[in-house]
């Protein structure tokens, strides 16, 4: 499995918890790559604190539009900016056919 693993507002937000989830995986033999929209001569602090492949992705282009530019194929994303993954615009009119369901998370099956 390949997971893309966001950089600012995601990994910054916990980084020792990220950095446990990102050694899980790698011992479980997948590849986890950093997909950021940062620019590369700005991101120092990205390269000192993560030891995993960085995509670094233009502002114009879609994030999974530029790891498929590169042979990539991610399976799951992680990302604090979802809209910044795909290269769709979002129907405004076909997200208020969508509803969330109001039982209490302790309700929820396990
Ligand atoms: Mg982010």
């Amino acid at each position: 499995m390949n997971l893309a693993l966001d950089f600012d507002e995601t990994y910054t937000l916990d980084p020792e918890t990220w950095n446990k989830v990102i050694q899980l995986f790698l011992t479980s033999g997948h590849k986890v790559y950093c997909v950021t929209k940062r620019y590369e001569h700005l991101s120092k602090d990205i390269k000192n604190v993560l030891d995993i492949p960085i995509i670094f992705v233009p502002r114009s282009v879609a994030k999974m539009q530029a790891v498929k530019s590169v042979g990539i194929k991610i399976d799951v994303w992680i990302d604090d900016k979802p809209q910044s993954i795909y290269p769709y615009k979002i129907n405004k009119k076909k997200l208020s056919a969508f509803h969330v369901s109001n039982k209490p998370i302790s309700r929820c099956k396990k």
